[in-house]
């Protein structure tokens, strides 16, 4: 799996052809979607014209919510097979735990079955907490390969990051750039003077430094590029100890256990399209 991807929530789907074009011209392997973005189709379009062999992408996508339970798993993952183009996808994420529908077990098994018939190549969840997971481990026999959570320099799950580790976990950062407002800190400013970098270029190091996988969204094609020319340089341990520093437990998404089948806590836009 990519340690770089490009994330396309809320890309509007006239957007996100040309977004996911510019990130593959730029060296961007691994695309996140989502059944919920409404831009799928969009990915699929740029998969079928980028000219790059399927067997070298890495294509992610989530369940939604509302498609949780046993026997809602396997059409929905049709649905999202079509609208990509694409015979299997690499991840698939169970996009929220949704703990007040407690359908998250049956639905880490149906996509077991996934799994063992080759539509998704790797299965994991998102959003899930410590708990969540302990629950899947005990009641299930598969461990998600993949954990996407919220994590940037404000909010750094440190506890969470630990357990994936002791568990083989992957853990994948949405809203790395905690959507834009972890590059104006004067920290970050200022170790992007210091190394000749941009801010964004800094927090995604930091990323890649702590051993994270991050997804940037970006739809500005200079910033697409940017954000994945970050393998030139190296954060010092003093730099690392100095963005730790910066956690303040302060989310920009919603809290996991709150979200339920219609989106929370995100923009009224997405709210709209439900
Ligand atoms: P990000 O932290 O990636 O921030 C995106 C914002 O930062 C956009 O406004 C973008 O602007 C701006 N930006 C990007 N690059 C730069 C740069 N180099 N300099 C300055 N500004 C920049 O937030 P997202 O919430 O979009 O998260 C990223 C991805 O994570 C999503 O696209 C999605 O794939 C995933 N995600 C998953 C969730 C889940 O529940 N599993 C929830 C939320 C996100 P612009 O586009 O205008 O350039």
């Amino acid at each position: 799996m990519p340690q770089l991807g490009l994330g396309v929530f809320q890309v509007a789907e006239d957007e996100t052809t040309a977004a996911v074009l510019t990130a593959l011209a730029c060296g961007y392997r691994s695309i996140d979607t989502a059944a919920l973005y409404g831009n799928e189709a969009a990915v699929g379009a740029a998969i079928k014209t980028c000219g790059i062999l399927r067997e070298d992408l890495f294509v992610t996508t989530k369940l939604w919510n509302s498609d949780q339970g046993t026997d809602k798993v396997r059409p929905a993952v049709e649905r999202s097979l079509a609208k990509l183009g694409v015979d299997y996808v690499d991840l698939y994420l169970i996009h929220w735990p949704v703990p007040s529908t407690d359908r998250y077990v049956e639905t880490w098994q149906a996509f077991e079955r996934l799994s063992a018939e080759g539509l998704a190549r790797a299965i994991g969840v998102s959003n899930f907490t410590i708990p969540h997971l302990r629950r899947l481990m005990a009641e299930t026999s598969t461990v998600p390969s993949v954990n996407q959570i919220e994590l940037h320099p404000g909010f750094q799950q440190q506890d969470l990051r630990e357990f994936h580790a002791a568990h083989d976990i992957v853990t994948e950062a949405w809203s790395p750039l905690g959507q834009g407002a972890a590059l104006a800190h004067p920290v970050v400013r200022d170790l992007a003077q210091r190394h000749g970098k941009t801010p964004a270029q800094i927090v995604l190091r930091w990323h890649i430094d702590i051993g994270n996988v991050a997804i940037p969204k970006s739809v500005t094609p200079s910033r697409i590029s940017e954000n994945i020319d970050v393998f030139d340089f190296e954060l010092t341990t003093e730099d690392l100890r100095l963005l730790e520093a910066l956690d303040t437990g302060t989310r920009v998404g919603p809290d996991p256990e709150a979200v339920g089948t219609r989106p929370s806590g995100f923009s009224t836009r997405i709210d709209q399209t439900l």
